[in-house]
């Protein structure tokens, strides 16, 4: 019989000199793995990006160093090799330092840009995987990734280049007939051309759409329409605001339990936010 010690875990060391790229989720607290909460409470320095909310920031140490690398209307942001330039050399001088994107590092957020980086300059690191926007976004507006009578594939697609623009290489006959949940990060921009794409590519035009804004944070907004009342009826979504947007059956299914789930933004009960 082994004997199970409870109330104990063993995560692993951050050990100085090394480097943590971790994904701190959609924004709400609550979605933090224990190994970023861990990055957070033990670095010396943290290089966060924009989407990092405060509340997550509040939880380092009061004499870490946390240095805004994102970027930010109006003042000229650092370039990606300045980026990883920086974290190197403060892990080259023997600190602990904790690389913090919003959502999943790996999912468009250069963490592989910036992970074979560091393994070119022979700094050790760890990835820590976060809740992708996609994902908890879903799950916070109550709409399922996949459903068994719904979609046996979701994709995840982003509406924004390196450039800013819709990317051109977008097999969109392909994207619609093989996936009845496509997921678009960074596409409030691009949506109409994407809309005049997935429309050209066969998609119906009562197919249901959701844009989902500030996911899991206060001012959590989820518009639902469909494809061909998507101009109207998102007039009013801000376009500052992050937002995923979500297109398939998957989306009605909201109606039958968004009412009842407490972690949705609720404007009688804003606390349930805070979780
Ligand atoms: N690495 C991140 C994505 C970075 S790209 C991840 O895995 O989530 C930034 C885009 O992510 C935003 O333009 C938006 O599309 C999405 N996003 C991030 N946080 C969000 C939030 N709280 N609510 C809705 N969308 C969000």
């Amino acid at each position: 019989m082994t004997l199970r010690k409870k109330g104990s875990l063993t995560l692993p060391a951050f050990e100085n000199g090394t480097i943590w790229l971790a994904g701190a989720g959609p924004g709400a607290p609550g979605l933090l793995t224990l190994l970023c909460v861990k990055g957070l409470q033990e670095a010396d320095v943290i290089l966060y990006d924009a989407l990092v909310q405060e509340d997550i920031l509040n939880l380092s140490r009061p004499e870490a160093l946390c240095r805004f690398v994102g970027k930010r209307a109006g003042v000229r942001s650092l370039k990606q090799p300045e980026i990883t330039a920086l974290m190197i050399e403060y892990a080259r001088a023997g600190k602990r330092v904790l690389r913090l994107k919003g959502g999943d590092p790996f999912v468009f957020g250069r963490g592989g840009e910036e992970a074979m980086e560091l393994a070119r300059a022979g700094v050790h690191f760890r990835v820590i995987p976060g809740i992708t926007a996609g994902i908890g976004g879903m799950a916070y507006a109550g709409i399922p990734a996949t459903h068994r009578d719904i979609n046996t594939v979701i994709s995840f697609v982003t509406g924004h280049d390196s450039s800013g623009e819709l990317p051109r290489n977008i097999d969109w006959e392909g994207l619609v007939s093989a996936s009845p949940v496509i997921v678009f990060y960074m596409a409030l921009k691009t949506m109409p051309e994407i809309i005049s794409h997935l429309k050209t590519a066969g998609m119906a035009e009562n197919t249901p759409v959701a844009v989902i804004s500030n996911a899991s944070i206060p001012g959590q907004r989820v518009t639902e329409t469909t494809l061909a009342g998507y101009d109207l009826e998102t007039a009013s979504v801000p376009k500052k605001a992050p937002a995923i947007i979500v297109i398939g059956e998957c989306v009605k299914i909201r109606g039958l339990i968004a009412g009842f789930q407490q972690t949705i933004y609720n404007p009688a009960s804003p606390r349930a936010l805070e979780c």
